[in-house]
């Protein structure tokens, strides 16, 4: 069976609500599986992180079990996907019964190699970040993240220890081998000097609360059991064929805050396992609001629920992953994503799909013109593998940047022939060449914006007279001169209608 591209998004931790960061890697994570599908077999998975203390704890403040509120939580995880018309194979759950029972067998194979061993743990826990951090790096005595920087409890404890020291210098050899294993570069250097730092074992066992994966005497550190879920729902454990198709991840897309987590202990984890780690581990930047990153503590987070109502899903993701490159550090506004919606979308885009049918069905009963030689094939012959690399590179503005100058060039055509005075000239075949010319770009843009905007593109191809959806092989379908004479065109509304 032929491998597939596999992307994954982290799981969202459950508590609380969707913020517009996790709609941000949600979108790119669609996008850049999209573009994938264009070339060839892709595969993408999403889901919920479901367990851990702060979970119990919020649970219980609303007089609930740990299950009934994570059942409770998880459809408006769920939802955000859909809600950004983004398609995911697959959705797991950390509470789901297959990622249990592949996490205990997980657990079972490393004890036995020796990976995974029963010591005594001391040292200062934040139980709001579920973690354990050294004396060293507390500030003024407590917690050192800068969002929590609450108290710290001294915890003594026998624990299971995952042996992560025992893959240091590995992990050094690694990352030096593979500079573009993790990325951006500033990911890289920053997870370098962690690993230059020293690494410690890793406590992997909880016993002052039960709400996570069983193990004997306690249950699982949620980090490892979160970590996990991007083998145990690919077969690992159960589907031997899906697994050998999707394993090692393409990539793996993730905030820049989680990068030890998914750069240092969990390629660990997989060799101990004996897999291969992901080919890429790319973090993205932050979404600012005032130049501060948004958090639930801080009250700045866009409900991304409600710009999708107002600004239309695809205007929403167009604009995320055009408005800064996808490893930096980005401010949104509202006006700002209506300057985009307006300008980029509504009059660059939707305006020469509603100016090039109009003139077609004014000069051409909407029927496509024969084609006919033209220069716009060969000045874009390379855009489709131009987009594809740029995509798969993690470039997605610079790919959006390549296609607008298709845009460009179009809406340029029609201000520079006049199809309405060749028309009035009766200079007919420069007139068909024209009209070709915009409806072949057009069906050119639909298909290289499908994975960025796929209900729009799919409502453009519609209006294009195309059967189906944009979602084609590029190889098959990009090819200037296409587009069949004789296609009945079928204009319909404004695809980006104003919003003031
Ligand atoms: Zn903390």
């Amino acid at each position: 069976m032929d491998r597939a591209f596999f992307v994954t998004t982290p799981i969202y931790y459950i508590s609380g609500n969707p913020h517009i960061g996790h709609a941000y890697t949600t979108i790119a994570a669609d996008v850049l599986v999209r573009t994938a599908r264009a070339a060839g077999p892709a595969y993408s998975l999403t889901g919920t992180d479901e367990h851990g203390q702060k979970v119990a704890n919020a649970a219980a403040a609303a007089g609930k079990t740990p299950q009934q509120y994570v059942d409770e939580l998880a459809p408006r995880w769920r939802s955000l996907a859909p809600t950004f018309n983004a398609k995911f194979d697959d959705f797991i759950r950390t509470t789901d019964p297959r990622h249990v029972k592949a996490c205990v067998a997980v657990f079972e194979q490393l004890r036995a190699t020796g990976d995974i061993y029963l010591g005594t743990y001391e040292g200062w826990y934040c139980t709001n970040d579920e973690t354990f951090w050294p004396e060293s790096k507390l500030i003024d005595g407590r917690c050192p993240n800068p969002e929590c920087r609450r108290a710290v409890d001294w915890l003594s404890e026998e624990d299971w220890f995952f042996k992560l020291s025992a893959y240091r210098d590995r992990l050094i050899a690694y990352f030096k081998e593979h500079r573009g294993f993790v990325r951006p570069p500033a990911v890289w250097n920053e997870m370098m000097a962690t690993l230059e730092g020293g690494l410690d074992d890793l406590s992997i066992s909880r016993t002052s609360f039960d709400w996570g994966i069983p193990l004997p005497g306690g249950v699982m550190y949620v980090w490892f059991d979160a970590l996990l879920n991007y083998i145990t729902a690919t077969g690992w454990h159960d589907d031997p064929e899906l697994f050998a198709r999707v394993w090692p991840a393409g990539v793996q897309l993730i905030g820049k805050e989680i990068a030890r987590f998914h750069t240092i202990i969990w390629p660990a984890m997989l060799w101990a396992l004996g897999l291969e780690p992901p080919r890429l581990v790319y973090a993205h930047g932050w979404i600012l609001s005032d130049g501060q990153k948004m958090s639930k503590s801080l009250g700045n987070v866009f409900d991304p629920f409600a710009l999708a109502e107002t600004y239309g899903a695809d205007s929403i993701r167009y604009f995320l992953l055009r408005e800064a490159p996808f490893g930096s550090d980005f401010t949104v506004s509202e006006e700002k994503l209506r300057t985009r919606h307006n300008s980029d979308l509504g009059n660059d885009l939707g305006n020469l799909l509603r100016r090039s049918l109009a003139m077609l069905m004014r000069y051409r009963n909407g029927l496509v013109p024969p084609a006919a030689e033209s220069q716009l094939g060969e000045r874009f012959a390379d855009l489709g593998s131009t987009v594809l690399e740029r995509v798969t590179n993690l470039q997605f503005r610079e790919a959006l940047d390549a296609i607008w100058e298709l845009v460009t060039a179009l809406n340029r055509e029609i201000e520079e022939e006049k199809p309405w005075a060749l028309h009035k000239a009766g200079l007919g075949d420069r007139l068909d060449a024209v009209l070709y010319d915009l409806c072949e770009g057009l069906r050119w843009l639909a298909l290289l914006l499908y994975p960025f905007m796929p209900v729009k593109c799919a409502e453009m191809w519609r209006q294009l007279g195309l059967p189906g959806t944009p979602e084609r092989l590029w190889t098959e379908e990009l090819h200037w001169g296409a587009l069949a004479a004789n296609t009945q065109t079928d204009p319909g509304d404004a695809l980006f209608p104003r919003i003031e």
